[in-house]
């Protein structure tokens, strides 16, 4: 038996543990495997034994899962000034933590400012206005030029940052911005992410965008490192295969070609998302004309990439009755005044009843941390798995919470 598989998938969860974590903590809820989160990060530095490897925060920020990788020894991407205190929170040193600046608020810059020099963090600029803001301030520290390589590849246009301008400087200004930042501070890397969502029959875009990448590095020269972004797909539906991370990685190194830099790569949701799923409670069953509707108590505000991104997430029913049901086509709807709060459309499901409680998978990359208080929905729990035991890592939130704010 492999004992780290490359995909856990939402069949392999045991659904009487599941039901015994919903009887504890209620639903909506999220349960994080904290196993599973090291066995990803474990696969990954397998496959890319001599690149630098940085977890892209963002996709999961609970402390639970920053402490887990801080162990492991992988390092911070942030993303926002907020990610990068959590990540020296949980006990990232400096030295491990990349900022990458995205239209910075000054807020945001005048805390990376202070706390780069007192920790020696890298700050990844995707502007000239953010190096000059940076100089400013009188930052003299490392510094990475994050460029617009031209080439997009994702799931769903809403992921695809390679070729949307707002990300990074564009290509040919790139030469002109690395030497700017080499009068600012001591340029280190350059940097770009192309997208969320390589996969097996991704990879010529994934190529195309990473040979660019070290085309730039050979032209600048003396670099300390070559990020090349994160992306790693998952297997969302549960008949497609998993990423080969081995071809993805003799791939990515032979399109880098020859560089003297080390390769750096950061993914988000490879870490974490096959080691969550959320659970959920049917509330109501409405036969229509159209469909059945199957309401249940999380939405958009609870897991908002169905959603946004037309995202597909597995969904099992975890009742023990489930082989003498019959199946049904169903809408797996939400609690939120919105259309597009549909979790799932026509999908088979066994004949769900009140009370029933589900399982949505691979809800452990951006679920929790794009929840949101819309229609004054409390935000749910987090429920951590560890070394067999159950812990809660973030509290449901209740009604008093909602107005905390507000004076
Ligand atoms: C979001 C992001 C990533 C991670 O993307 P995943 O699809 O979660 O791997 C990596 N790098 C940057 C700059 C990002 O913004």
């Amino acid at each position: 038996m492999n004992e780290n598989p490359a995909v856990r998938r939402l069949a392999d969860w045991d659904a009487e543990r599941l039901r015994d974590l919903a009887d504890a903590h209620e639903t909506p809820t999220y349960i994080l495997d904290l196993g599973r989160v090291r066995e990803n990060a474990a696969r990954l530095r397998e496959a890319f034994p001599d690149a630098d490897l940085a977890y892209a925060v963002k996709a999961n920020t609970t402390n639970a899962v920053l402490e887990t990788l801080e162990a492991t020894g992988v390092d911070a991407e942030c993303a926002a000034a907020g990610e990068v205190k959590r990540a020296l929170d949980a006990g990232f040193d400096g030295e491990r933590i990349r900022y990458t600046a995205v239209n910075p608020p000054d807020r945001d810059l005048d805390y990376i400012s202070e706390v780069a020099r007192a920790h020696d963090i890298v700050v990844t600029v995707g502007s000239e206005d953010s190096l000059d803001r940076m100089a400013e301030r009188g930052f003299q520290g490392q510094l990475c030029v994050r460029v617009n390589p031209g080439v997009g590849a994702g799931h769903h246009a809403k992921v695809q940052t390679g070729a949307e301008p707002k990300f990074g400087v564009p290509y040919d200004r790139a030469t002109a911005v690395v030497e700017r930042a080499r009068e600012v501070g001591d340029l280190v890397g350059i940097h770009a992410h192309a997208g969320s969502g390589i996969s097996g029959d991704d990879l010529s875009a994934h190529e195309e965008f990473v040979a660019r990448m070290g085309d730039l590095a050979r032209e600048v020269g003396d670099l300390e490192f070559v990020a090349v972004g994160g992306g790693f797909g998952v297997p969302y539906h549960e008949d497609e295969p998993p990423l080969d991370l081995h071809a993805v990685a003799a791939a990515t190194r032979e399109a880098l070609g020859d560089v003297s830099a080390r390769m750096a790569i950061e993914p988000g949701r490879y870490f974490v998302a096959d080691a969550g799923v959320l659970l959920a409670t049917v509330n109501t069953v409405k036969e229509t004309p159209e469909t059945t509707v199957v309401g249940i108590d999380a939405g958009m505000t609870t897991l908002i990439r169905p959603a946004l991104y037309d995202a597909y997430h597995a969904v099992r029913s975890l009742e023990p009755d489930v082989p003498r049901k019959r199946v049904v086509d169903v809408e797996l709807a939400g609690p939120v005044c919105e259309t597009a709060d549909v979790l799932a459309r026509d999908r088979p499901l066994p004949e769900p009843t009140r009370g029933d409680l589900l399982a949505i998978g691979n809800a452990g990359a951006y679920g929790y941390e794009m929840a949101s208080n819309y229609n004054s929905r409390p935000r749910p729990a987090v429920v951590a798995l560890d070394h067999g035991d159950d812990r809660l890592v973030a509290r449901r939130e209740d009604l008093t919470d909602l107005t905390r704010l507000e004076h």
